[in-house]
């Protein structure tokens, strides 16, 4: 889901959209009320609805099922163990509209990602500082969308990592939580940082990252530290990467082995 303008997209709690601005902004919501007034309405400048907590409310997907607009929606699933047989409740759904499923870094990320992907709908993995168990599924979400033909919608933040690889975009811009470009709003309408109720501040993501070095951090020697911006030591800086550095190395090696197969294929005689 994009939003091409050159200010932050703003993400909004349900009760605090302006009346009078045209800028771009998504819309939370977290209870069926919001949910349906927000759908019967689609003002200048909203982008989506993010749908957080509804997705065992059979009546809000039997509305969005049957609804005539064609209002983006990204469900977000906080607990994909425990929520991922509700899915299913979104294929009547995608065929109304666009829909996204934003899944946390969480035990039972694996099992979700799957069903999703087979019902064709796209992937925003958050991983967040994933335990150990969930960075072991994290890995196998990233092989399943790199090897299974199933896969067919985007699955991010590996599908940008492939195609950004070496690029200058980092993990906080992929999975939207870039504050110079996704200004998060939290329940009393202030701008804050990714996954904190901390103010969000300027220069936030660049300031982190050397922080992280001048503490000699484990951030100093990564080999995957400009990709990554120090994404995995927020919000606790000592968090450990061990898990996660192989999801960098997965798809290194992907990325490698694609440029490999161009070059051969670029080779050949004709
Ligand atoms: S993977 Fe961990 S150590 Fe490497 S840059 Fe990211 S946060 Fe730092």
């Amino acid at each position: 889901m994009t939003e091409t303008s050159g200010e932050p997209l703003r993400f909004l709690c349900a009760d605090f959209v302006p009346t009078q601005d045209e800028r771009a902004f998504v819309v939370i919501v977290r209870i069926r009320e919001e949910f349906l007034r927000w759908m019967s309405k689609s003002p200048p400048g909203l982008q989506w609805l993010q749908v957080e907590g509804l997705l065992g409310d059979r009546d809000v997907w039997a509305v969005a099922a049957e609804d005539a607009g064609d209002l983006p929606l990204d469900v977000v699933m906080t607990d994909p163990a425990r929520e991922f047989a509700q899915l299913y409740r979104l294929v009547d759904v995608r065929a109304t509209r666009e829909v996204r499923v934003t899944i946390y870094g969480k035990p039972g990320v694996l099992k979700a990602a799957r069903l999703a992907a087979s019902l064709g709908l796209p992937i925003r993995i958050l991983p967040g500082q994933p335990s150990a168990e969930a960075a072991a599924q994290l890995l196998q979400v990233a092989e399943f969308y790199l090897r299974d033909p199933m896969v067919q919608a985007p699955i991010e933040p590996f599908h940008s990592m492939l195609a950004t690889m070496g690029g200058v975009a980092t993990l906080w811009t992929m999975l939207e939580e870039d504050p110079l470009v996704f200004a998060h709003h939290d329940a009393v309408d202030r701008a804050i940082l990714p996954r904190t109720t901390q103010p969000a501040r300027p220069e936030f993501i660049r300031t982190h990252l050397a922080g992280l070095i001048a503490e000699n951090a484990e951030c100093v020697d990564c080999p995957w530290q400009q990709a990554c911006g120090g994404y995995f030591k927020w919000p606790d800086r000592n968090y450990s990467c061990a898990g996660v550095k192989p999801l960098f190395a997965c798809m290194h090696a992907a990325m490698v082995e694609i440029g490999q197969e161009l070059d051969a294929f670029q080779n050949t005689p004709s």
